[in-house]
């Protein structure tokens, strides 16, 4: 991309009403705009990086065995009368009417429909064990939206639900969900540490949340710093041995890791004092077994082997896709601006040409362009005729992890500058030497 042809609407002013710094950044580096409180629309830098945290939520729910779906974001109140949720969920449901004056509502999440599909074609435990997800935009009309995407009303969310015969076998559905939540949440270059948490209005009994440890987190969470030492690194898994998801769980989540809802002061005082502690974070994803609720209420039964009609275990599972922007963010930024880690960033590697027009610097600019984009990279190529500090500020603002800069000078002794985003440290190198470096960190 040619940022003379893009459309990055950067503010050079902080805007007041952000009040964290993840807010701050995505309205300077122009990737969101607030169209009503909590509502925001994704511009294109915004929407690539949004994009590139589904693609991994998906990869890694492929790798578990978990469907893909899409349900609607309007569904009818019927099926929440259903379950007792129309009445519940209070004033957070966004209730409409259709032009027959039937009662609809966007969905805040999305167990009913889910069941009633389910209970519509499955009938028999030889169809389960049986996972499916979306990733869809839900409503909640929250009491105050606040902090930019981290605490929208419109939110983007990964919804999944497992359907199985035993409470054994959704516990296995709950271990996968945990272990695959640990990698995906590592390949955006996070750590979310699994607390064991409270079931609100989802209802349940087992249920962790993931947390991402941040000052401005809206959880206070309570931990054995030794989780912080955990990590999932590449590890190979087969999601069909429960033993190994069985005890990847068990060493995620033996260690005192909670939050304020579930928070035990006795159990904490076992923890050697030194590795006591009390925090912030924010929380990602959570996963959940909530056994027979749903299909009790619903009449979602199959047969079993013995010919009985037997309720299915459920279980769902989210993460917060948007939220995850602001988290990102949160975790890894400095005074001048973003910097992504390489799993989710935008573009691959700024080019900067420090003096556009120049015929050599022009030449030079384009060729790696045309070289990093032949590799199968997204470059981000800063062609305006601006001076180099804005340049600078730009790309350190938007985050890119790597920079090539490219300047008469540097050219005359066949060199480009290559920069790290992160420890900002530079080095000259050859044009090809360069690419071939940037290149080796995203293989
Ligand atoms: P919270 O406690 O933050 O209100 P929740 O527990 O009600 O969240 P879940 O039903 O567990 O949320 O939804 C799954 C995930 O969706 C959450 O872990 C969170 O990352 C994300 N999420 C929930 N509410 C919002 C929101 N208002 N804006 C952005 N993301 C959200
Ligand atoms: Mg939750």
């Amino acid at each position: 991309m040619r940022l003379s042809r893009y459309f990055l609407p950067v503010l050079k002013e902080n805007p007041a009403e952000a009040q964290i710094v993840s807010h701050r950044l995505m309205l300077r580096a122009g990737m969101i705009k607030q169209s009503a409180a909590g509502i925001y629309s994704w511009l294109p830098l915004g929407l690539k990086v949004l994009k590139n945290i589904e693609t991994i939520v998906h990869e890694e729910q492929a790798k578990a065995g978990h469907l893909a779906m899409l349900m609607p974001t309007i569904q009818s109140a019927d099926l929440w009368r259903e379950s007792g949720r129309y009445d519940d969920y209070g004033e957070e449901m966004l209730r409409i009417k259709d032009r027959h004056g039937r009662d609809m509502l966007f969905t805040p999440t999305a167990e009913e429909l889910i069941t009633d599909i389910f209970r519509g074609h499955v009938t028999s435990y030889k169809d389960m064990p049986l996972t499916v997800y979306q990733i869809q935009w839900k409503f909640r009309d929250e009491r105050r939206p606040r902090f930019g995407v981290m605490r929208g009303r419109e939110f983007y969310m990964k919804d999944g639900y497992n359907f199985d015969l035993t409470k054994e076998d959704a516990m296995h559905a709950y271990n996968r969900h945990l272990v695959s939540y640990l990698r995906t949440y590592e390949r955006m270059g996070l750590q979310a540490i699994p607390m064991r948490a409270d079931s609100g209005p989802i209802g349940g009994d087992d249920t962790h949340e993931f947390l991402v440890l941040a000052e401005t987190g809206e959880s206070e969470v309570f931990y054995d710093s030794a989780v912080t030492d955990l990590t999932f690194g590449d590890r190979d898994i087969n999601y069909d041995d429960k033993a190994q998801c069985q005890s990847i769980m068990e060493e995620f989540t033996t260690k005192y890791a909670r939050t304020d809802e579930t928070h035990d002061e006795a159990l904490f005082a076992e923890v050697p004092q030194e590795r006591r502690k009390v925090a912030r974070g924010i929380e990602v994803g959570q996963i959940f077994y909530f056994g027979t609720k749903y299909s009790e209420a619903m009449g979602a039964t199959v047969q079993d082997a013995d010919g009985k009609q037997v309720p299915v275990h459920m279980g769902s599972h989210g993460i917060g896709v948007s939220r995850l922007v602001g988290a990102i963010i949160e975790a890894s930024h400095d005074d001048k601006g973003i910097i992504w880690p390489e799993g989710v960033t935008p573009f691959h590697c700024g080019i900067v040409n420090l003096k556009q027009g120049d015929a050599e610097a022009d030449a030079a600019c384009e060729d790696l362009y045309r070289q990093l984009t032949k590799a199968g990279l997204e470059p981000l190529y800063d062609d305006r005729n601006e001076r180099a500090g804005g340049k600078f500020a730009t790309m350190d603002l938007i985050g890119l992890p790597w920079r090539l800069t490219v300047g008469p000078r540097g050219l005359k002794n066949g060199v480009v500058e290559l920069t790290c985003r992160k420890t900002g440290d530079s080095e000259e190198l050859t044009p090809e030497a360069a690419i071939a470096k940037v290149i080796a960190q995203y293989m």
